[in-house]
């Protein structure tokens, strides 16, 4: 059982922002409104997630540890999750077999306090009285050596754990969000639903002000989000974000479609900041072409990209000249 958590833990557990994002997500699947990420060289030694969900009770987390604990039903329409269908009630069991795990939670009747080292209880205190969970994983690959020394730069891991941030953040904007690495501030957003409010905390307030929100539809395809005027532009490509159905993807030819619907106004080789949203039906958005790289097939895609490029287009005639 250790051995497969720990093969397990090789495809779920890449690096400190895959951590981040399986804790992160449990959190947003609790029910937070709060979710607080502290990291400590950038997550290798430390990734402390607080949330303020529904908790577990000691029964549910002593099971969560478990391979194939799941408490979630699963759409087998919601094919975007096919990356983590895999992985349905792996991610804790074999994050703990590569890691220390601190675990705090409580329902609001029972919770638990344990800790957990290579997925082995160690110790267990009293339980705590604040609603939520706080889950801290230190030493993660503390005894798998090689997958250690495949870490890159305490930068690049950071880089990848803002990027998975931003992304949550965009497409949750009911939820307050904060990211600190050591007692540095990476992110933070307010909770209070409002796209613009995160875009000025990712991109900056002078930034977010030079956005234009933008929406439309077609026949199969509603389309919505943020634009910047041309005058703001970046050198690379990044900044071009795509949710499909509130999950983020890698979508080429919507990057094209964006690029093409600024024509014109984009000096070369000078890219927009936008966001973009797609919602349809799942029926059209379930062809994963590598699902765990995030990049997708839609169908109508010819559909679909011109209603980008005209709808973007058009938000951008309208206020600039
Ligand atoms: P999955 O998310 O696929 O169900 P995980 O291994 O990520 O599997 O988590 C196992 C279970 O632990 C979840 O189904 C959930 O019941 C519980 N759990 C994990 N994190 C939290 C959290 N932050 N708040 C409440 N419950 C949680
Ligand atoms: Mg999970």
């Amino acid at each position: 059982e250790w051995l497969s958590n720990k093969i397990a833990a090789g495809e779920v557990v890449e690096r400190p922002a895959s951590v981040v994002k399986e804790l992160v997500e449990n959190a947003i699947d609790a029910g937070s409104t709060q979710i607080e990420v502290f990291l400590e060289e950038a997550g290798l030694a430390k990734i402390q997630v607080t949330d303020n969900g529904s908790g577990m009770d000691e029964e549910d987390a002593m099971k969560s540890f478990a391979r194939h604990a799941t408490s979630k039903i699963v759409n087998e329409h919601d094919l975007f999750r096919i990356r983590t269908l895999g992985f349905r009630g792996e991610a804790l069991a074999s994050i703990a077999s590569v890691s220390k795990i601190h675990l705090k939670t409580f329902d609001g009747t029972s919770g638990i306090d344990i800790v957990l080292e290579g997925g082995q209880l160690k110790e267990r205190h009293a339980a705590p009285s604040r609603r939520g969970t706080d889950m801290t994983v230190s030493q993660l690959f503390f005894n798998t050596p090689a997958r250690l020394k495949y870490m890159k730069t305490i930068q690049t891991e950071l880089g990848h754990t803002i990027d998975l941030m931003n992304r949550l953040a965009l497409c949750n904007p009911d939820i307050a969000f904060k990211l600190m690495h050591y007692d540095q501030l990476l992110l933070q957003t307010n909770g209070r639903g409002n796209v613009q409010q995160v875009l000025a905390s990712i991109y900056g307030i002078q930034n977010a002000k030079k956005m234009i929100r933008f929406e439309g539809a077609s026949n199969d395809y509603r389309i919505s989000g943020y634009a910047t005027l041309p005058e703001v532009t970046r050198a690379s490509k990044n900044y071009m974000s795509i949710f499909v159905n509130g999950r983020w993807v890698k979508h080429f030819l919507a990057q094209k479609a964006i690029v093409d619907a600024y024509h014109t106004f984009l000096p070369i080789e000078r890219f927009p900041i936008v966001v973009l949203f797609v919602e349809g039906d799942p029926y059209l958005t379930d062809v994963n072409v590598h699902p765990a790289k995030h990049q997708i097939r839609l169908s109508k895609e010819t559909e679909l990209m011109e209603l980008v490029q005209r709808t973007i287009r058009e938000a951008i005639r309208a206020v600039h000249r």
